[in-house]
């Protein structure tokens, strides 16, 4: 995808579209000071060329052809290898507007041997140029996508490297026993140390071990980086949409007091104590001739089907009806806290048969119009994720599929050697899956990963990344 060249000077609006106090547009390769020189007079007539890396330098954009001043803009020179990319970089600081941005953009690229870059362009050459690993490069993107303080934290640990050398020691071993195993094969005259397959199996299952323990946090590491998602479901007027908005904070979802009226399903973040909560709020599910509302009720089974964790609202004002026992049915065997809902008025809803029908399920008791029991979800809610979980340094938490899948492959390549050792397999075999163990674990760190991995994941990035 981002085959391009890797000594193109590339550059890009780095800072989002739309109306914004400033805007920065990055240049990264060799061509970069040359040409923005061409369009940048600096206040005290001095190029960018002639001046220190690292430096803010003030001064007008001005288009070369038409003299025309386009914008007021600070530029900002970092010589290679010190920048992002370890390239030379220039970012021009402007104001923040679409047209400044873009016009100073397209002219860089008209006057200049300068091209667009690729999304994540920047940050493939800071990988390509052997500034962070891939596993770093992910946790950019997880930094910018960060719902909460955990999944901040989570992609900072990556970024930080914290994650990649907890890689590297699974890894680093495996090396030498390959090596070993080699010098026995290639030189089986020689008096190479005679190695002890038992010692070596033991060896093995430790790092397995390392991987199984990394592998069980994979799912909270998931769920704090993209978030767990939720749908909230119940009859109308159970209290859905007032929930939603306590959970947000916010006025976003329509509370409205006619049953039926949250048609359209909508998907937001809630911060529950570094929990990122995606909630999908659920039209109410009930049996109906409305077309309309039908797609809402379709559309709630199937969230119900997508959803990590389901919150099953019941009205602790009103007995149990007909739409309740519907729920129950689609929420049996599901990941549900049952929340009853109204707790600050009188109750009549029959608890107990609640409980009967999804004993198993955490219940909380809440008033979705008051900080009442919200408290409790909460605390619900985190017991489920934690669960059972020693708590993690965040930063080693495996939190993409891409890192889970390899260490899982990484696994089996290990327990087939341990098999293989354990069945006096010729150690050619073993070696080939201690490699491919080897290889799989470097494919997270990029090491050993293909070009079109490469791309896959840097193709996902935003522009002027
Ligand atoms: P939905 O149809 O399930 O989305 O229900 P809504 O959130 O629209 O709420 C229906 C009505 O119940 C609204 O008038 C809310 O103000 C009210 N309501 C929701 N939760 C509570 C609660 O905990 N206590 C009280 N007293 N009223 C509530
Ligand atoms: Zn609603």
């Amino acid at each position: 995808m981002i085959a391009k060249d890797i000594n193109d000077t590339i550059a890009a609006i780095a800072t989002p579209l739309g109306e914004g106090g400033i805007g920065i547009i990055r240049v990264s390769g060799i061509n970069s000071i040359e040409t923005v020189d061409r369009i940048f007079a600096a206040i005290n007539k001095r190029a960018l060329a002639d001046r220190h890396s690292h430096r803010a330098v003030y001064g007008k954009i001005i288009d070369p052809k038409t003299k025309d001043i386009i914008d007021e803009a600070i530029c900002i020179i970092m010589r290679g290898p010190h920048s992002y990319t370890k390239e030379d970089i220039v970012e021009i600081q402007c104001h923040g507007g679409m047209l400044p941005l873009r016009r100073i953009l397209s002219l860089l690229i008209e006057i200049g041997e300068i091209r667009l870059a690729a999304p994540g362009e920047f940050t493939k050459r800071a990988f390509l140029n052997g500034r962070i690993d891939l596993a770093q490069a992910q946790a950019v993107m997880d930094i910018i996508k960060a719902k909460t303080d955990a999944s901040l934290k989570v992609a900072s640990g990556h970024l930080s490297g914290c994650f990649s050398s907890h890689i590297r020691q699974i890894r680093d071993p495996l090396l030498e026993m390959i090596a070993h195993y080699e010098a026995a094969i290639d030189f089986p005259e020689e008096e190479v140390d005679e190695i002890d397959n038992i010692q070596v199996m033991e060896k093995i299952g430790e790092i397995k071990d390392k991987i199984n323990v990394m592998l069980a946090s994979a799912n909270t590491g998931r769920i704090l980086s993209e978030g767990l998602v939720t749908a909230i479901v119940g009859k109308p007027n159970v209290g859905k949409s007032s929930l939603l908005n306590r959970l947000l904070h916010s006025e976003r979802a329509i509370v409205t007091d006619v049953p039926g009226t949250t048609r359209d399903s909508i998907e937001e973040y809630a911060d529950m104590e570094g929990i990122p909560l995606k909630i999908i709020d659920t039209a109410g599910i009930r049996h109906t001739e409305d077309k309309v509302e039908k797609i809402g009720v379709d559309r709630a089974r199937s969230y119900i089907e997508k959803a990590d964790l389901i919150l099953a609202l019941f009205d602790g004002t009103r007995p149990i009806e007909d739409d309740d026992r519907k729920i129950i049915k689609l929420i049996e065997e599901k990941n549900v806290v049952i929340v009853i809902n109204k707790n600050d008025l009188e109750q009549s809803l029959d608890e107990r048969w609640i409980r009967k029908q999804c004993s198993g399920s955490e219940i909380a008791h809440i008033s979705a119009v008051s900080d009442n029991g919200i408290k409790e979800l909460t605390e619900v809610i985190k017991k489920k994720v934690y669960a059972g979980n020693v708590v993690y340094n965040e930063g080693e938490l495996v939190n993409n599929v891409r890192q889970s899948e390899a260490l899982k492959k990484a696994e089996r390549h290990l327990s087939d050697a341990i098999k293989s050792l354990d069945n006096d397999i010729p150690e050619d075999l073993v070696v080939i899956d201690l490699r491919s163990a080897w290889e799989r674990l470097g494919d997270i760190i990029g090491d050993t990963a293909s070009e079109d991995i490469i791309d896959e994941i840097f193709s996902r990035f935003c522009i002027g990344k």
